[in-house]
């Protein structure tokens, strides 16, 4: 099995272990889409959606899988219906980037809303991540977590929030249903692999 087949795998098994887990489905639904079983990926994007809504990046990943599968205009509403979660959020890449798709197909850019009074006041902080929650309220952590290059990184780039969705959720289900050894070398490297994923940072290089 290649690579990508055997992480297909692992991410099918953690969707049935935790069906409810909106960031399992999301990256199967990529892995999918990076193996161009699109078919199968745009169900595991619907799947994140209904249990996470809000999770604006979705909609600009599933609407090009359907975009592939030649449903071009289900693609267009799905950008759209994104773009106003992803506005509504203030997650900046994600709209930019449906915006970038529907003017591409010729579509229009729906209207922002006029009052953002409700979003409380700004924090200056800009969060990395892709699917952060905290959006405009996003707030740097005291200190970086550990003394290590990509803690210092985690600390300028990474939310708080981020952070801890990070630690108290999805690095014990890394370990547990991945049945990783942190103390090999290989459990340590495929650890940091999905640490790095889900902060949207590149993945680590081999030393
Ligand atoms: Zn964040």
């Amino acid at each position: 099995m290649s690579m990508l087949q055997d992480r297909i795998a692992q991410f099918r098994n953690m969707t049935e272990a935790e069906p409810e887990d909106e960031l399992g489905h999301f990256r199967l639904g990529q892995l999918l889409a990076e193996d161009n079983q699109h078919a199968e990926a745009a169900k595991s994007f619907q799947r994140a959606i209904v249990i996470e809504p809000n999770f604006s990046k979705v909609y600009q990943l599933l609407g090009l899988s359907q975009k592939q599968l030649g449903r071009v205009a289900e693609a267009v509403e799905t950008w759209t219906t994104g773009w106003r979660v992803a506005e509504g959020r203030g997650d900046r890449i994600p709209r930019d980037e449906m915006a970038k798709l529907l003017k591409e197909h010729g579509a229009a850019i729906p209207e922002a809303p006029k009052s953002t009074e409700d979003l409380g006041p700004e924090t200056g902080f800009k969060c990395h991540r892709s699917m952060c929650a905290a959006g405009r309220h996003a707030v740097q952590l005291p200190a970086p977590p550990m003394p290590d290059p990509i803690y210092e990184r985690i600390y300028n780039e990474i939310c708080s929030a981020c952070w801890k969705d990070w630690l108290n959720n999805f690095s014990f289900k890394v370990i547990n249903e991945l049945r990783l050894d942190l103390s090999s070398e290989f459990g340590q490297e495929e650890y940091d692999k999905h640490m790095y994923e889900f902060f949207d940072f590149e993945p680590p290089v081999k030393a």
